[in-house]
């Protein structure tokens, strides 16, 4: 019965192995223990590296850092608990009372809602301009203004921002100009070469890819801004967790064949609602019917996105129908899953804005904003047929 060794004392390091594991090992420690007080001195003055207590840093958050960096085509990046933690680090991390920022007006909504409500109580003054309309975003320009943030791709209209005009402007007028690349993403579109100073991602999306993590990820050209929104996530505890970041690890190694499969059957899925005699009106980046469409080819450099809208004939009865036919295909407001995703802006992520906007920005009762996942095309674009025949018929 006897034990000198208390039960709760923990080895130190796993058995020893001569082979190593292909996976990259789950770390969920929260915190690290060093050999000596000498040995903490070297780590918080950086002359070794080591981790201390995981908010601020972990094996895990690291690993998919420096795999994000890559495909951006930066370094130091921060990991963070979700996009909008990643959306928050440049706003709050970066600006301060009496600063003001420029947002493109079709942002995705919390960053709208942040923009309109949160910095505003801080002392940040907002504006918001279309980012296809470089002359409106220079309208905006104040003495107090240091960033612009912008999507190059914006939702669910699928416009195509002036990222060129936004850069000039940028570099006239010593401005951060900040790009969402979530929609995007790395493999169509690096904004870095393209002039950004700073790119933000919804890793939850695209990226980690099966919609059971949620993490984002920001990165600077200037390492100065990383230490920063570093530093501020750390302090304000909007760093990402070890099992999530695991998860996206295995998500990004799929991430490219997920992205060119799904960019693929998008683009085949729009051709298919165009030519349905139930859908007013389809929206792709690559259709030549697009307004914006040269604009696309030139940023885009002939790659496209996942994200396909369009405009059912008939009103909300019409769109009820719809999601009831649609079958298989999940109803639910995210994007970028393995699976097809429909969203319907005016039931949810435009529902606070008043009918007259909505009609402005063409989010009608029958606009759909469909996020192609990974199924057969055949079969996709079957499931498309029937259920807008049964919706309009
Ligand atoms: C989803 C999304 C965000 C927010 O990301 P979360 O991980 O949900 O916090 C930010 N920007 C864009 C463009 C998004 O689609």
């Amino acid at each position: 019965m006897k034990n000198s060794r208390p039960s709760v004392m923990r080895p130190h390091g796993l058995p020893e192995s001569a082979s190593h594991p292909v996976v990259t090992p789950l770390s969920p420690s929260v915190v690290y223990a060093s050999e000596t007080p000498d040995a903490l001195d070297d780590q918080y003055e950086g002359r070794v590296h080591g981790y201390t207590y995981s908010r601020e840093g972990h094996p895990n958050a690291d690993v998919i850092a420096r795999r994000l960096d890559d495909m951006e085509g930066a370094t130091g990046g921060v990991v963070t608990g979700s996009g909008m933690a990643a959306v928050s680090a440049v706003l709050l991390g970066l600006l301060k009372t009496g600063d003001h920022v420029i947002g493109g007006d079709q942002l995705y909504g919390r960053s709208l809602r942040l923009m309109k409500e949160d910095l505003p109580r801080l002392g940040i003054e907002t504006s918001l301009a279309n980012p296809g309309d470089v002359a409106a975003m220079r309208a905006a320009i104040r003495p107090e203004t240091r960033m612009i943030l912008v999507e190059a791709v914006s939702n669910p209209t699928l416009a195509v921002a002036d990222i060129a005009g936004i850069a000039a402007l940028c570099r006239e007028h010593d401005l951060l100009m900040v790009v969402d690349n979530t929609f995007t993403t790395p493999r169509a579109f690096r904004p870095f070469e393209h002039g950004a100073d700073i790119v933000i991602h919804s890793v939850t999306k695209l990226l980690a890819g099966h919609s059971d993590v949620m993490l984002g990820y920001v990165v600077a050209k200037d390492p100065a801004l990383n230490d920063r929104m570093r530093v501020f996530c750390v302090t304000t505890g909007m760093t990402g967790s070890p099992f999530d970041c695991w998860l996206a690890e295995r998500g990004l190694l799929s991430f490219d064949l997920r992205f060119d499969r799904a960019e693929a059957t998008a683009a085949r899925l729009a051709d298919c609602l165009a030519a349905l005699p139930g859908v007013k009106r389809v929206i792709y980046p690559n259709r030549t019917d697009h307004p914006d469409h040269a604009r696309a080819a030139d940023l885009l450099q002939g790659r496209g996105c996942n994200m396909v809208s369009f405009e059912l004939n008939g009103g909300r009865d019409a769109a009820n129908a719809f999601t009831r036919a649609a079958e298989g295909l999940s109803f639910a407001p995210t994007l970028g899953d393995v699976g097809t995703t429909l969203s319907h802006p005016a039931s949810s992520s435009h529902r606070a804005l008043t009918a007259d906007h909505r009609a402005r920005l063409g989010l009608h009762e029958g606009f759909f904003r469909v996020s192609v996942g990974l199924e057969d095309p055949d079969a996709l674009c079957a499931i498309f047929v029937q259920a807008v025949a049964a919706a309009t018929s």
